[in-house]
């Protein structure tokens, strides 16, 4: 059987019908570790008939004002967001915040620290690295990012173009996977502070792939404490997994999302449009902001 055939796909797409199923919730691009610029990405989505698009890059806001303009040129709808790595019980748990006043004082002097405990990071595995002999600088790294929010992708990017990997799976493998001799653990906020912060900032805080997290028993603790959302869809979940999320979901009374995740070109095909979330959990998304 095709693997893929077994990932969540909310419906089958038809270009330009929102009511296939039109909405992908999970996209980043180079202001975080994604290979487009928000024009290219909102352009992609054009051509995939996209109706409406969320922005959520690693703890940055910083594309959501190009997205937002490049998205209205083509008559999709935008939504301004985040991805926030956050820690609950010990486990790490991504949260996605939609709907952001992306000029809110708080959320940017948080987020300037996440940024600034990333470049430190940055520099650390830089040092790990020489230590075992691999001479990478982390000038070369923040030179192939050339954003705030520099992670991991980009070391093994500027791992694979000086030389020192074949490429950026080999440089994860042997470097930089969790456990293996570059990596750093990442400062995590909690989830609490972490649903706060988004709340603030008048969005929502979903959580994230919930099928990558193995840790399904916090997530009626975390909707106790305020968490409105679960990602259903996502590229890396099967349909299996949407059903048991949704129905999780609909038991916790959390809104349901979905995304593809697309980071663009570093990782083969592009992801975005490979799932398209029907147009109905947009409009309860947007009822639970207002709620
Ligand atoms: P960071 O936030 O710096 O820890 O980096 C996490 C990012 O690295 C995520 O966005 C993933 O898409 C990417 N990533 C994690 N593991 C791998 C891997 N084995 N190969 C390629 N990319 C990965
Ligand atoms: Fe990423
Ligand atoms: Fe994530
Ligand atoms: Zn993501």
């Amino acid at each position: 059987m095709n693997p893929a055939a077994s990932i969540a796909n909310p419906s089958p797409a038809r270009p330009g019908d929102p009511s296939s199923g039109s909405a992908d919730l999970h996209l980043h691009t180079l202001f975080s570790d994604g290979t487009f610029t928000p024009e290219e990405l909102a352009q992609r989505g054009a051509e995939l008939g996209l109706a409406t698009m969320a922005l959520t890059d690693h703890d940055t806001v910083e594309g959501c004002p190009r997205m937002a303009m490049a998205c209205s040129g083509l008559g999709i709808e935008f939504i301004p967001g985040t991805e926030l790595t956050a820690e609950f019980e010990g486990h790490e748990v991504h949260l996605l915040g939609y709907f952001l006043d992306v000029h809110q004082p708080k959320l940017l002097a948080e987020i300037k620290k996440f940024q600034s405990v990333r470049q430190e990071r940055i520099r650390e595995m830089a040092a790990r690295l020489n230590k075992m002999g691999v001479p990478l600088r982390a000038e070369s790294v923040f030179a192939l990012a050339n954003c705030h929010s520099p992670g991991r992708p980009h070391v093994a990017r500027a791992l694979a173009q000086e030389g020192l990997c074949s490429s950026v799976d080999e440089a994860f493998e042997r470097f930089l996977k969790k456990g293996r001799p570059a990596w750093v653990p990442k400062y995590k906020i909690s989830a609490l502070a972490a649903m706060d912060l988004l709340h603030q900032a008048g969005g929502l805080a979903v959580m994230a792939h919930p099928g990558l997290n193995h840790c399904d028993q916090i997530i009626p603790r975390l909707a106790e404490l305020g968490l409105d959302g679960l990602e259903c869809f996502h590229s890396k979940q099967t349909n299996t997994q949407s059903e048991y999320y949704l129905a999780l979901a609909k038991r916790l009374s959390l809104v349901v999302t979905g995304g593809s995740d697309c980071h663009g070109l570093s990782k083969g095909k592009p992801l975005i449009g490979g799932i398209r979330l029907p147009a109905i959990y947009v409009e309860k998304l947007k009822q639970a902001r207002l709620s």
